[in-house]
């Protein structure tokens, strides 16, 4: 199967990863933490990190960094994605005839989604 980055994986683990390398990009690069307390780490007990404008992209990157991922079971994984991908529908409005990299990125995960294989 090739992936936006052309590159062939081998597994769906594998291929599920590499699906995750974009979204985690676009969500480290949207994140500002310039004005964060917490440096940056998602406290569900603190009222300010759950009411901040950064919060779902913030608790989505505490889960998901890239050490956490290399030992990601597929479930884990597809987790990630289903949770990467509900992100960018939210914050990327695009008509569905765009096609930037995120829409594309957008199809292929929603694609995979729709047929992922049983998590057994
Ligand atoms: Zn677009």
């Amino acid at each position: 199967m090739n992936t936006l980055t052309g590159q062939r994986t081998r597994t769906i683990t594998g291929y599920v990863y590499t699906l995750l390398e974009y979204p985690r990009i676009l969500i480290e690069r949207d994140v500002d933490f310039s004005h964060c307390r917490h440096g940056g780490v998602f406290d569900p007990d603190e009222p300010e990190c759950v009411s901040c404008e950064f919060g779902n992209a913030c608790r989505w990157l505490n889960r998901h960094r890239a050490t956490s991922l290399d030992e990601a079971t597929l479930a884990e994984l597809i987790d990630a994605l289903t949770a990467a991908a509900d992100y960018l529908q939210k914050t990327t409005r695009h008509d569905r005839h765009c096609d930037c990299e995120t829409c594309k990125w957008l199809l292929e995960a929603r694609g995979f989604l729709r047929h992922r294989p049983d998590e057994t």
